[in-house]
């Protein structure tokens, strides 16, 4: 019975680990589960993660990028980047805690043509040169898309992705079995209304993150011509 449980530790543990940094993420409100929503797509799922929440507790997303922070201390890195500047504050956290002192920079996502699109602005160019080592930061990777476009842009200008860090990992994404470090890696199953079990099962169905995005406007002001 003990050598059976002893068999994976490295497993057990890593199941340990998802386990408490799914609490922090709870612990934030960003992360959600056990319920009945309605996705922005359409399809329902039990779980869901609101990203912008993630970094609101400035001591819970330092711990997190400490630990990402901890996986690839033994590799030298010069760059922290980050896919955008959703995960910059992650970014500088696993920068802070590296013991190289990485210096932290930013790619700017866009869609051309409708065709995703990833750039380096200019005032970060002559920090990414041959032969620069670089960590990927990314908060949540869900298609990978963005990842393998920043990849393809840090190879271009000859410097090396050492690895990537993310907070979350949806498992189906294949990453061309670079080195991927994640807080948690799980896939959220989503269903189609027609055939939701939790549709079948008639529990009440969560609408307030799709509300949300649409309907509620975010607070604003505005400047007066006076103020001009
Ligand atoms: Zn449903």
């Amino acid at each position: 019975m003990a050598a059976v449980e002893r068999k994976d530790p490295a497993a057990m543990d890593a199941e340990i680990r998802e386990k408490i940094h799914l609490e922090i993420l709870k612990r934030t409100g960003a992360y959600h589960a056990n319920d009945h929503i309605l996705l922005p797509s359409g399809q329902h799922t039990s779980e869901y993660i609101e990203k912008t929440l993630v970094t609101t507790e400035p001591s819970f997303i330092e711990g997190l990028g400490a630990v990402i922070a901890k996986h690839f201390a033994q590799w030298p890195i010069d760059v922290v980047m980050s896919t955008g500047p959703g995960a910059l504050i992650l970014s500088h956290c696993v920068a802070r805690a590296h013991p190289s002192r990485p210096v932290v920079v930013y790619g700017a996502k866009g869609v051309t043509g409708g065709r995703r699109r990833v750039t380096l602005p200019v005032e970060f160019q002559r920090l990414i040169r041959p032969g620069t080592k670089v960590l990927l930061v990314e908060d949540l990777v869900s298609s990978g898309t963005t990842l393998k476009l920043i990849i393809s842009l840090i190879e271009q200008l000859g410097a090396h992705v050492v690895g990537i860090g993310c907070l979350w990992r949806r498992t189906s994404v294949d990453l061309d079995s670079r080195a991927v470090f994640s807080l948690v890696s799980r896939d959220f199953p989503t269903y189609p209304p027609e055939t939701c079990p939790l549709c079948k099962k008639g529990l009440p169905l969560n609408e307030e993150f799709v509300r949300r995005r649409q309907g509620r406007r975010p607070s604003s002001v505005q400047e007066t011509s006076a103020e001009r």
